[in-house]
C-alpha cells in the first residue's frame, strides 16, 4: 500500500498525475517516443509549455493582467538572485521569516543596499512580524508567503506602493489570495506543483526594464519572456508534471475547491495536537501555517515509541527540519484527508498507550 506522504519536498503528487507521467516517459502522445526524447521545439512540447502556461494564469485568475509566465531552473534558490539582479536599482526592503528569507536578503545584499523591515529571528521564526513599515523609496518589497521550515504562514500581505515580489514556494495554488496584489510571484515546482527542476516564475511586464544594470542572459527576465521559457533548453518533464499537477487542480474545482479541503486537513490535526496532551505546537496559534504544522512532543522519552508507530502506520517524511527538530507534516494540495487522519489516529493511540 502507499504510504501516508507528508514529505516537504520533494513531495506527493497525485496519483493520477503520477501515473500520466510515467506513460508519457515510455510514450507522449501515442507518438511512440518519449517525452523525455523528443525535442523542446516539436509541435507536441511547445503545446505543453504552452498549455501549462495558461492554467497558471488561469487558476490564479491573473489572465489578461499584464502578467508573464516562466518555467525556469535553478530553483526558487536562483530567484533569491535573479529579482534582485532585475529589480534592484538603489534600495529594498525584505520582511525575514526565516530561513528561506534569510537566504534571499543574503543573495540581495550584492545587488544593494536591504533594508530589513522586520524579523522573527527574536524567537526562532516561531511567528510572523506584523507592525512594520515599508519604506516608500525601495525598488520592491519582498517576503516569503509560507515558512516551509518553521511552519508560519503569512495571513495578509502589506499594502505598498512598490512592487510586491513574494517567495510562494510552498503555498502557492493552496488558498484564495488576490493575486493580482503581487508584481512578482516565484515558487519552486517540487512544494505543490510538480517534481523538482523547474521553477515558476509570474511577473507582471511593467515591473521589468527599469535598472540600467546589464543583467547576463539567462538572468534576465525579459530574455525569458521574449523567448517563452525556451530560450534554453527547459526541464521538460518537470514542466510536463507540473501541467499535469494544474490540470489536476483545475479538474477539482481550482483554488476555491482545494482551499477548503486544506483547512479541513489542517483543522483535523491542529484540533489534534491542541487536545492531546501529548503534543504542543511550535508556533504562535494565528500564524499557523495550513501547509506545514510543526508540532514537539511534550515528553520526548515517547519519541522511539512514537516514531516506531507512525513507521508502522506507513507514515513518511514527519521528521521536522533540522534546525526546529520535531515533526514537520506537510500537508501540500496532493496529500489526501485521509492521510491526516492516520496521522491524528497515531497520535491518539500514543495517548492512550501511555
Ligand atoms: C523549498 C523552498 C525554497 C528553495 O527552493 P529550491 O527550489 O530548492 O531552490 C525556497 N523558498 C521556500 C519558501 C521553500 O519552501
Amino acid at each position: 500500500m502507499k504510504k501516508h506522504n507528508f514529505s516537504a519536498g520533494p513531495c506527493i503528487l497525485p496519483e493520477e498525475v503520477l501515473q500520466k507521467a510515467a506513460e508519457a516517459v515510455i510514450n507522449f502522445n501515442n507518438d511512440d517516443l518519449s517525452l523525455i526524447e523528443i525535442s523542446h521545439r516539436s509541435k507536441s512540447f511547445v503545446a505543453v509549455m504552452e498549455k501549462a502556461r495558461s492554467l497558471v494564469l488561469e487558476l490564479l485568475d491573473l489572465e489578461g493582467k499584464g502578467y508573464k509566465v516562466l518555467f525556469l531552473q535553478g530553483g526558487a534558490s536562483t530567484q533569491f538572485l535573479m529579482t534582485a539582479y532585475n529589480l534592484l536599482h538603489k534600495k529594498a526592503a525584505y520582511l525575514n521569516t526565516g530561513t528561506w528569507s534569510g537566504k534571499a536578503i543574503k543573495e540581495a545584499k550584492l545587488f544593494g543596499e536591504l533594508v530589513e523591515v522586520a524579523s522573527s529571528k527574536d524567537q526562532n521564526f516561531n511567528y510572523i512580524p506584523k507592525d512594520y513599515s515599508i519604506p516608500e523609496d525601495v525598488d520592491y518589497f519582498h517576503c516569503t508567503s509560507n515558512n516551509t521550515i518553521f511552519g508560519t504562514q503569512m495571513k495578509s500581505f502589506p499594502q505598498t506602493e512598490s512592487p510586491l515580489v513574494c517567495d510562494m514556494s510552498s503555498d502557492i495554488f493552496s488558498r484564495r489570495l488576490d493575486f493580482s496584489k503581487f508584481d512578482l510571484i516565484y515558487a519552486g515546482a517540487q512544494k505543490n506543483m510538480g517534481p523538482a527542476g523547474t521553477t515558476l516564475i509570474v511577473v507582471k511586464e511593467d515591473i521589468l526594464g527599469k535598472i540600467d544594470r546589464v543583467i547576463p542572459s539567462m538572468l534576465d527576465y525579459q530574455v525569458h519572456i521574449g523567448k517563452d521559457s525556451m530560450f534554453n533548453t527547459p526541464s521538460v518533464f518537470a514542466v510536463y508534471v507540473s501541467m499535469l499537477t494544474l490540470e489536476w487542480l483545475k479538474d477539482l474545482g481550482g483554488i476555491p475547491f482545494i482551499e477548503k479541503v486544506n483547512q479541513k486537513k489542517a483543522d483535523l490535526l491542529y484540533t489534534e495536537i491542541d487536545r492531546n496532551p501529548l503534543f504542543k505546537g511550535v508556533v504562535a496559534v494565528e500564524d499557523r501555517s495550513v501547509m506545514n504544522a510543526t508540532f514537539v512532543l511534550t515528553n520526548e522519552s515517547l519519541k522511539d515509541t512514537f516514531d516506531t508507530m507512525l513507521k508502522d502506520a506507513g507514515i513518511n517524511g514527519l521528521n521536522g527540519h533540522r534546525s526546529v527538530g520535531g515533526y514537520r507534516a506537510s500537508m501540500y494540495n496532493a496529500l489526501p484527508l485521509h492521510s491526516v487522519q492516520a496521522l491524528v489516529d497515531v497520535m491518539q493511540e500514543l495517548e492512550r498507550k501511555s
